[in-house]
Parts: C-alpha cells; sequence; structure tokens
C-alpha cells in the first residue's frame, strides 16, 4: 500500500461530522465526552489499518537489506516522509526528519544548533508561554555553552507582547524558538509575522508547532521558518513519533545530535563521517510502523482538509468559550487573546482545578488540570493551574452542552 501524495489543505466543501466520528473507535463506541486532545488524540480506524496492513503483508527493517521485504518497508518508509513533506508543504523530502516526538525535535536543534553557532554571551529568544519542551532544552544548551535565554513577555489576555520584539532582538540573538499556538491558553501567535520580523534581524526561527498541526494547515515555505517541530500523537497518529522539518540551507550543515547506524557515512575507530539530510538526524532503527501509519493519518486528515477542520475546531472552542462568558460568572478564563483554537482554559473561582477536574470525571467528561507544563506562565498569571477543554473536530455541540452541564452541576457540588 503506497500512501497517495496530498498536502493538507484538502478541498471537500462539505464534511459529514457526524459519520467522520465513527473513524475514531474509542470515542464512537461509549459516552465519555473526551476534552483532552492537547494532551493526546483519539486515533482513527486508518492509523490501526496500516499498521496492521504493513504488519501483515511488508514488515523489516529498512535502509539494511538486500533483500526484497526490506526493500519493500523501505520504501514504504520514504514514502511516508514524502506524505509528512507534502503535508507541510516541504520544498524537500529530505528537510524532514522522523524524530520520537516535539520534545525530541527541539532538543536536536537546540543541541546541534548550539553545537555548530553558539557562542559565550549568544542569546536565544523564547516566549513566556512555552511547554518546559521549548524551555528546558535551551536552558540546557544555554548552561553548555555560556549562553543567555531572553523571553517575550505575555499580556494580560494572553497574547505576546509584540512591541518588545525590537528591543528583544539584536546581533546576540541567535536563534527564535516560538510556539505557534499555546497549549495552556489556545493563543494562535502570528507567527507569518514574527518569523519575518527576525529574520529582518538575521535571526532564525524554530517553530514548536505541537498545537498547530493538529488544528490548521502547516505550509513551512510560506510562513519561511527555518526549522518547525511536532508529534503525531496530538493529530491522530502514534506515540513515539515527530517531525523535525529543517529548511535544507541551515539544517544540512548543522552537526549530529546522537550517533549510531544508519546516520553514518564511514566509520573507523579514528573517525566517522556522517550521511547529509536526512539520514544524519535518524540514528538507530526508526519508528517505521510508526511513520507509515501517520502517514496514513495524514491522507486521511487530507481527505477531510485541513481548513475544513480548523474551522470546525474554531467553531466548536468558540462556541465553548461564548457559553462559559455569557452563563457562568464563576468561571475566570485564563487566555482570550483575539486569536485562539481548540483550547479553553479557565477557574472556578476559589477552587483547585484538580478538584473541578476529578468531578467532571466522575461524570464521563475528561479534562486535563494543572500547569500543563508550562509553569513559568501559570507564575505569570499568579496561579499554580487551570482546567483545560481542548477540542478536536470529532468533538460535537452535544458534547459541549454536556460538559456545560456537568460544569454546572460541579459548581453547585463545591458550593
Ligand atoms: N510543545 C507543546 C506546545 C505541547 O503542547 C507539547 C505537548 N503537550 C509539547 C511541546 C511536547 O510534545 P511531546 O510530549 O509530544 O514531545
Amino acid at each position: 500500500m503506497s500512501p497517495t501524495l496530498t498536502n493538507g489543505f484538502g478541498s471537500k466543501a462539505r464534511v459529514d461530522w457526524d459519520s467522520i466520528r465513527l473513524d475514531f473507535p474509542l470515542i464512537s463506541g461509549n459516552d465519555l465526552v473526551y476534552f483532552d486532545n492537547a494532551a493526546s488524540s483519539q486515533k482513527p480506524k486508518a492509523m490501526l489499518q496500516a499498521m496492521e496492513n504493513m504488519v501483515e503483508h511488508s514488515y523489516a527493517n529498512v535502509h539494511r537489506g538486500v533483500h526484497t521485504l526490506s526493500q519493500e518497508a523501505t520504501d514504504q518508509y520514504e514514502a511516508a516522509r514524502k506524505t509528512v513533506a507534502r503535508f507541510i508543504n516541504a520544498a524537500d523530502d529530505a528537510e524532514v526528519v522522523f524524530t520520537s516526538g516535539t520534545t525530541d525535535s527541539i532538543n536536536t536543534i537546540a543541541f546541534s544548533f548550539g553545537e555548530a553557532h553558539i557562542q559565550p554571551g549568544d542569546e536565544i529568544l523564547i516566549s513566556g508561554m512555552e511547554h518546559h519542551a521549548n524551555i528546558v532544552p535551551w536552558q540546557l544548551m544555554a548552561q553548555r555553552k555560556g549562553a543567555f535565554i531572553k523571553v517575550i513577555p505575555v499580556l494580560e489576555n494572553g497574547s505576546l507582547n509584540l512591541e518588545s520584539l525590537d528591543s528583544l532582538m539584536g546581533p546576540k540573538t541567535k536563534l527564535l524558538s516560538l510556539v505557534w499556538v499555546s497549549n495552556s491558553l489556545g493563543t494562535v501567535n502570528p507567527i507569518p509575522y514574527i518569523i519575518q520580523k527576525a529574520h529582518a534581524y538575521g535571526i532564525p526561527v524554530m517553530v514548536d508547532a505541537a498545537q498547530a498541526a493538529p488544528h490548521m494547515p502547516i505550509d513551512v515555505q510560506a510562513i519561511d521558518c527555518d526549522f518547525l517541530a511536532f508529534s503525531a500523537h496530538k493529530m491522530g497518529g502514534p506515540t513515539g513519533l515527530g517531525i523535525l522539518y529543517g529548511k535544507r540551507a541551515l539544517f544540512e550543515n548543522l552537526p549530529p545530535y546522537r550517533g549510531g547506524g544508519d546516520m553514518i557515512d564511514r566509520v573507523t575507530f579514528e573517525k566517522t563521517t556522517f550521511q547529509g539530510l536526512p539520514f544524519r538526524f535518524e540514528a538507530g532503527t526508526p519508528h517505521i510502523l510508526g511513520a507509515v501509519a501517520f502517514a496514513a493519518v495524514l491522507n486521511y486528515l487530507s481527505g477531510i482538509g485541513m481548513r475544513q477542520i480548523e474551522e470546525r475546531e474554531r467553531q466548536l472552542s468558540h462556541s465553548l468559550r461564548c457559553q462559559l462568558k455569557a452563563d457562568f460568572p464563576e468561571i475566570q478564563l485564563l487566555g482570550t487573546a483575539p486569536d485562539s483554537v481548540s483550547v479553553v482554559s479557565f477557574l472556578v473561582k476559589g477552587h483547585h482545578p484538580m478538584d473541578v477536574g476529578v468531578l467532571l470525571d466522575n461524570q464521563k467528561i475528561a479534562v486535563r488540570t494543572g500547569h500543563h507544563c508550562c509553569q513559568p506562565l501559570m507564575d505569570r498569571f499568579g496561579i499554580h493551574g487551570t482546567v483545560r477543554a481542548s477540542l478536536a473536530f470529532y468533538n460535537t455541540e452535544q458534547e459541549i452542552a454536556r460538559f456545560l452541564l456537568a460544569l454546572r452541576k460541579t459548581i453547585r457540588l463545591l458550593r
């Protein structure tokens, strides 16, 4: 089975969302309201079928064997890379590296870019709404290299203080690494504008697209990012698989992050030379089944159309926000930036988010509570955590209504 080539934009005018929901066995088979999609999303049958198909017909290790089965597996694995490249509109398949997730992708660039380009006294710019995965790797690199982290401040409404950019960017700034969509607030940052601004200062930009790739079309050439990371498991794919995109000009000259099989050109005990892109960054046996299954999921998403998915999720999360604002004076919304998608974060005034989460769980509503791996952002708002409802395209208005009823009951019980 070779994945069809298709980009993420899709063209279907009308989508039958009720029948789409049937593609997801876990949620279509029970009455759970699953609003924890930002943590990990549910899986469509297309993922299972692709894995099953490979296990039954064409599984072997890749890039190694001369035997036919290994060549078939390699063809499928490389076809999966092509599907990802097409999905994000990369200029070249070799610019797409399979990693184990967003965290691994960011660590790869933090290490490799750090080794190649960071000198003592240099600065890395991030923002105040980053996930720990886009803070800690840069801190580790900064400690190793004697560099400094600078932070774009977050305004009260949960958007970035864009006016601060000029004062934060300068000749010492060697890289900007920024989240596209905040996993805690749902804020959509104006990534194309910010990238343009950074490039005017000669600063390359890495985008954490972990919460963007599941919810909107991604075109790496249009936004002109230098690196971009996302995880398969947040968009219907398997765990343990992520994507690292890098623009060839910058990416191909970076040193490897991990050493091992598959990433080498020639090894002697004295010296090793390395492969070029993308294999230089894929040491060891990759997640073969995962990559092939993810390609099937991307084709499935493209079949629906990423624009349709984005529109649906914006509608659903907007509806939830509006109803919370209108009917729940007991609630404080966190993050009211003009542009947001999927995530709705809030507090029930005077009550711990975890108590709210447990009472909702008792009513078969799954939400996330806590700091969402964004402790500095929680510090910014002087709180320990929030309740986070995060929606996907397979969620429904009926589920929002059930969620609001359950929340009403929760608030009564807490009193
Ligand atoms: N960045 C953001 C914005 C995220 O939401 C997440 C996952 N919560 C990550 C990075 C890390 O992703 P993963 O755990 O899949 O590596």
